[in-house]
This record gives structure tokens, sequence and C-alpha cells, in this order.
């Protein structure tokens, strides 16, 4: 009894000390931050009716926007909006954030990572594209830390949506072969914290439709790769409650004929399952290239943002690289072509389509690359509305904030982006960047150019301490 007596003794000082820490950290937030007022701006407000308010000003204040056209506070601070163009902050809908890693080698207990990743450099790529939330595919408990961080205001960066990935087969990682071991799968990663199951690859019929069903039961919504069991069977994977398919060449993998009429075929799939089409298109285009040739990863202009390690590794041990003969080559036009048949299917028969850009993956450049990837899926015959409603307003229905982000309207978070021409007359506009709100901090285009070019200057002078073989030698 004396004992329990204690324990909540102690259980309600921890209530208190952290009642009284967010107080104090509500309090920083109130106090600290002077209103930002973008006047006589153009928002491009991204709600379903596609509203623009022309010649706006919208009122900031402590990370929220208060008003549109209201009274101005007196002590705010101005920014002129004339002639520019608002839009909501862009979501890539997936991503691969690294972490910490090693030891290398035999380990001890007590021992923690010894090849530390300074996540500040990385969120920077997102946060000079105008990138303000991110769907991590394959998240650990690290990016539990990462994102805390960026709570706390440590690093600034995107807000992040984390993702566990449950596969089948052997190896490292989260694996289930049975149907009971992949609920069990699911049940863990919802204790552990996570919000949504990745499926991939590996999995057999049977655990996969059983991921599926108890990600359902558990309230967690679903993403991921089409298991190679199902190759033959490509209708079978539509069960109730797969919720997005991550990548469009997991259903070009399928196609027979690669023509128009097959992809249609397939988007009348996803239509009546509702399952939703993150398409990469990016990651494919770069596949193909990197097949063919190093040349275009090589000439990259945004490389030099990327860690000394990855590119090492990119141009170094670049496994596309490693394929290149005329029928994988072949190959993979046939998928670029495919995918963006696939994207038009969709569009055409109203399969919702979400912006990803599988950033860390080889020349898949974080935050420069959903630009690119907006601008491919006009391209395939998105307009520029439809493009920026991939990367806004529906990501964030499907991942469940979209009562917080998404659209520019009152009481919603100020995750913003200032644009120096109008996205919807060309959508390579959502590249021209005046300033970024992101985390309730206003990063203007200036403070982009010095954090990059920061970077581009700490990547080159720490290439020598990160060369890949070296390092992966270590591992051996
Ligand atoms: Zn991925």
């Amino acid at each position: 009894m004396k004992f329990r007596k204690h324990l909540y003794a102690l259980v309600g000082f921890l209530t208190f000390s952290l009642l009284i820490s967010l107080n104090g950290y509500s309090q920083r937030q109130t106090t600290k931050q002077t209103p930002f007022v973008i006047k006589n701006v153009n928002v491009i407000t991204m709600t379903s009716s596609n509203t623009i308010l022309e010649n706006a000003t919208v009122i900031i204040s402590n990370n929220i926007i208060q008003s549109i056209n209201g009274v101005i506070p007196k002590n705010a601070t101005i920014i002129d909006g004339k002639g520019k163009w608002l839009i909501p902050g862009l979501i890539d809908m997936h991503v691969h954030i690294p972490t910490d890693g090693g030891p290398f080698g035999p380990k001890l207990p007590t021992q923690g990572a010894t090849l530390f990743m300074d996540i500040q450099n990385y969120m920077t790529l997102y946060n000079a594209n105008g990138v303000t939330t991110i769907f991590d595919l394959g998240s650990r408990v690290e990016h539990f830390g990462q994102r805390n961080e960026i709570g706390k205001g440590k690093v600034i960066g995107p807000r992040m949506a984390l993702a566990a990935m449950i596969d089948g087969g052997e190896g490292q990682g989260r694996r289930a072969n049975t149907a009971e071991d992949g609920r069990q799968a699911v049940r863990s990663a919802k204790a552990e914290g996570y919000e949504f199951i990745k499926v991939y690859s590996d999995l057999n019929i049977e655990t996969f439709n059983a991921i599926i069903d108890e990600a359902n039961k558990q309230g967690l919504k679903t993403i991921g790769h089409i298991p190679e069991a199902f190759q033959g069977k490509l209708k079978d994977v539509f069960v109730p409650h797969f919720g997005m398919i991550a990548h469009a060449e997991e259903l070009t993998k399928h196609a027979i004929n690669f023509n128009e009429a097959e992809a249609k075929g397939m988007a009348e799939m996803l239509k009546k399952n509702e399952t939703w089409l993150c398409p990469t298109l990016i990651t494919i285009e770069w596949i193909l290239k990197q097949v063919k040739s190093l040349d275009d990863t090589k000439a990259l202009p945004t490389l030099k943002y990327v860690h000394p390690l990855t590119q090492s590794k990119w141009l170094t041990a670049n496994k596309y690289n490693q394929w290149s003969d005329s029928a994988t080559i072949a190959k993979f036009e046939n998928y670029v072509k495919f995918n963006n048949y696939l994207v038009k299917a969709c569009k055409e028969i109203g399969v919702p389509i979400v912006a990803g850009t599988d950033a860390g993956t080889s020349s898949v450049v974080p935050g420069f690359t959903m630009h690119d990837e907006l601008e491919l899926y006009v391209a395939a015959g998105l307009t520029p509305q439809e493009a920026l409603a991939s990367a806004t307003r529906l990501p964030a229905n499907w991942l469940g904030i979209g009562s917080i982000v998404g659209t520019i309207e009152i009481n919603k978070l100020a995750d913003l982006v200032l644009l120096d021409a109008n996205p919807f007359d060309n959508i390579n506009n959502t590249r021209k960047i005046a300033g970024v709100f992101i985390n309730g901090k206003w990063i203007d285009k200036k403070k982009i150019d010095i954090a990059l070019s920061e970077l581009a200057k700490w990547n080159n002078a720490n290439k020598d301490k990160y060369d890949w073989k070296t390092i992966m030698n270590k591992k051996k």
C-alpha cells in the first residue's frame, strides 16, 4: 500500500511538472511571436471550390491564420504580397528520411549510433521548397525523435506523418509470414505510436489481407506496394480498406500490353475499391536515366545540397546503373510511358492522386523533386489546379489532417508558400518561391538562399569524411 501511495505521489508530481512545462511551452509560443501580415496578395485557397482571393490581406498569429482581410494588428510584421501568389504548404506523400546509423561491427549493449545525420541540414531542403508536411514510408523509432525536435523548434522542418513498414520473407525490420503475425505486427506498430501501415513486396497474400483488415480494425490507414505474390492476380489485391498504392509502377509491373485501355482498366479497379494513387513519377524517370548513365546525376544542380555520404553512394554504388543493359532500358521506358497513362486514366475517372516523390531514392533530391513531380503530373494530363490539389488538400484529407492544413482558411495552421508568379498559369511557378511559413517561422528567399549556400559549403567541405565505400567497408 505504502509503495502505491508513493507511486501515486510520483505520478502526480510528474503530471504536475508536465502541465507546468506544457503551460510554459504554450506561453512561450504566445508571448514570443509578433503577428505576421501578408498584404495585397492573391490567395489560392485550394478549397474544393477553388476560390482565389485577389489582393487579400492574410493575418497570421501564433502559427494560425487569424483572419483574411481583417484588421491589421499594430505590432505586426508586414510582408508585401503585391503581385505575388499564396498557396498552402506542399505535402510530399512518399519520402524516406535518413536516421543516425551504426555502430558498425559487433555491438555491445549501451552502444548507440556512431554515424550522425544533421537533421536540420536535411529538413532545410524541404523548407527551401515550401514542403511543410512529409509522409515517411519506412519509419523507425528515430523518426519520432526527429519529429519532436521539430515540434520543440530546435529544428525547423515539416510536420511528419509516420508509417511502420511490414514486409514478408526473412531479413531486417518488421516481418510477418502468417496472418496472425501480420495482425500482431499491426497491433505492435500501433502500440509503438505509428499512425499508418506500409505494406511491402514480400508479403504473402494471406498475410497481406490480414494486415489490411487488422489495420482497419485498429483505425490505421494502409499504403504500400503490391506484393509480388499478386503477380497474375492483380484484382485480388483490391481488398476493402487498402488505402493507397505508393508508386504507379506497382501497377505498371502488372501491365501486359502497356496501352491506355489497360491503364484505364487498372484505374477502374482503384476507383471501385476507393484506393488512392501516389504515383512517384519522378523516381521512375530517374531510375530510367540512371540505368542509361550517371551523367544526369553528376550534372544535377541540386546534387550539392545532398549529404556527401549520399552523393558518394549515388555516384559510386548506384544500383540502377549496374543494370545497364538494353532490355532493362526498354523495360523502364515502357514503365515511364505506362505510368503516365495511369495518371491520366486516374484523373479521367476520378481516382484521387496525391503527390509523392520517394525522395531518398538515388538522384531524387528531397524538396526540389516535389516541383518536378507536379510538373510531370501536368505533362501527364492534370491541370495545374489538379496537380496542386494533389500536393495540398487531397493528401491532407487522406492523412486525416485536413482540419489543420491543406487549404488556406481562417483558423488553419499557417503552412504557406509565397510565390512570385501564378502556378495556375504554369505549374513550374511553384518553384518561384519568395518565402515560406513553416511551423510559425517565416523564411524569406534571402534566408532560404543563405541556408542552401551554407549547406552546400558544409557538404563540400566534408566530402572526404563520407566516402561510401570506406564507410561500408567498416561495416563488414
Ligand atoms: Zn519509398
